[in-house]
């Protein structure tokens, strides 16, 4: 088979962890190669909204709210059932004001604000300038090719030579076209030094989301449908070891009323459920404390069986600050004058749903506690018309399962030791979420871990 080129390391994945890893490795006065099947980088990085958790941001203290990285920790491994490896909690939740600042060094800008989503305690969600990913992997892919990093775009990894415990080179296609099953030739890339698999997670692979989970096999997914696992799978014939598999964690805000990730997430993720209801169309109840980690809100959807309506009112649209503009056009978020409205437009029983919001309301004003277990001390009612509503469902987003790693960022081998040369991070990797990843940290991981994989895979 005929050698493209040799480099001294070989970064599979043009996300933010590939790229975090490949601009760290540079620096290191290294040659770097990063191998994208894709036309153009980013992945499901690209099409994400960009937000990252920070621990004692600028913008958080600027605004006063108190956060720690102890605390960041506890509501990392809350959400993550306890199964998630304290020690990679605890290098993420540390260096995340660190990768937010270097972000800004090599220029991504971000809105002032902070946001709060479910299972964190404190708002410390900071979103770049754009509400896009792309406005992080445009700035991360411009800074990697000025410093020479050399990439290969619609080049497919098929499969990785090892020999004697090394990764010696990868075997890939060019001209790959995901939409043809092309044949095209293969050729390898060798490799120097190391291999850093930073491939993505495999959220649209219904094959190996069939084999690891019982979830339904025609559910819906807000990532690439070229989000899919061919790479870790090599990885693992290999001897490297997988980890939590089974942990798929589906995104309770999309909206019924479009594909994909769409526009829902706007009004689901940063105003409805941190700051309004979800109810259950049928009974008009609360069906959850809107406020709790994905899972929970996710099994509570799931568990009524249709759709979820996610109920706010014009006093917290305001309050939030988002322009919900183009939801309200293309009928994805509706407006109505009264509650009568809305329950007639949804199917619900007028009286079922007045009863339901009056308790909401009275618990706020009594300062009752909620017997869903929602923290009500800065929610408001919901009384103030137009009402707001969007029908919500959930849908796979994000895999916490892959390359089982160390802190080093090193995969490691079924004995849970380190494959020499091998490195992952991102999604690609697992063992950091545990059952449940909580928003905004995908990004901050990406970046920490990228980083960390780039700087050893060159040493
Ligand atoms: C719609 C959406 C919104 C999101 N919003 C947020 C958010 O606001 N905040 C947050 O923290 N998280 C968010 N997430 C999750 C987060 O975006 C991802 O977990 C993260 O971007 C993954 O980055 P990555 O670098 O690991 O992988 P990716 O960005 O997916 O990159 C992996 C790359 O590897 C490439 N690749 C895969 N297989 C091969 C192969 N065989 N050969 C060559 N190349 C290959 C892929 O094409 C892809 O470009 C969101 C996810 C989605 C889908």
């Amino acid at each position: 088979m005929k050698n493209l080129n040799t480099f001294d390391v070989v970064i599979v994945g043009s996300g933010i962890a590939g790229l975090s890893a490949a601009i760290e490795a540079i620096n290191a006065n290294v040659s770097v190669c990063l191998v994208e099947k894709l036309p153009s980088p980013g992945g499901n990085s690209l099409i994400s909204d960009g937000g990252i958790g920070v621990v004692n941001s600028d913008l958080q203290q600027s605004r006063s709210v108190k956060d720690s990285v102890e605390l960041l920790k506890t509501d990392m491994l809350r959400a993550g059932g306890h199964i998630n490896d304290p020690e990679l909690v605890e290098i993420v939740a540390s260096q995340s004001n660190e990768v937010y600042e270097w972000s800004k060094t090599l220029g991504v800008k971000y809105m002032d604000r902070v946001d709060i989503f479910g299972g964190h305690s404190v708002p410390r969600c900071l979103t770049p300038k754009n509400k896009s990913g792309r406005d992080i992997v445009d700035v991360l892919y411009q800074h990697a090719k000025k410093q020479g990093v050399t990439f290969y775009f619609k080049t497919m990894f098929d499969d990785v030579i090892f020999e004697d415990g090394i990764a010696k080179a990868i075997i890939v296609r060019q001209n790959y076209r995901p939409s043809h099953n092309s044949k095209n030739k293969q050729v390898t890339i060798s490799i120097n030094k190391s291999l850093i698999i930073t491939s993505g997670g495999f959220g649209s692979d219904k094959d190996l989301i069939a084999k690891h989970s019982n979830l339904p096999w025609n559910i819906e997914s807000t990532n690439l449908p070229t989000a899919t696992g061919e790479v870790i799978n090599s990885i693992e014939k290999i001897g490297g070891q997988l980890i939590h598999m089974e942990e798929i964690q589906l995104g309770p805000w999309t909206s019924v009323d479009e594909k994909g990730f769409g526009l829902g997430p706007l009004y689901g993720d940063y105003i409805a459920l941190p700051k309004g209801i979800l109810i259950d169309p049928k009974t008009a109840k609360r069906i959850v404390d809107e406020t709790a980690d994905r899972k929970i809100v996710s099994d509570a959807m799931l568990n009524i069986g249709r759709f979820a309506l996610g109920l706010t009112d014009d006093k917290i649209i305001k309050d939030s600050e988002w322009d919900i503009s183009k939801l309200l056009k293309k009928k994805i978020v509706r407006s109505f004058k009264t509650l009568d409205d809305l329950a007639l437009h949804y199917g619900i029983r007028v009286t079922y749903l007045k009863e339901s919001v009056q308790q909401y309301n009275e618990l706020i004003k009594q300062k009752k506690p909620d017997p869903l277990g929602k923290d009500l001390t800065d929610k408001t009612t919901i009384d103030t018309p137009p009402f707001y509503g969007m029908r919500m469902s959930t849908r796979v987003h994000h895999t916490m399962g892959g390359l089982r790693i160390n802190p080093a960022s090193q995969v490691l081998d079924r004995n849970g030791h380190p494959l020499k040369n091998l490195y992952a991070a991102g999604e690609a990797s697992g063992g950091i979420h545990g059952k449940s990843r909580l928003g905004s940290m995908a990004i901050t991981e990406c970046m920490v871990m990228g980083r960390i994989a780039g700087k050893t895979a060159a040493q």
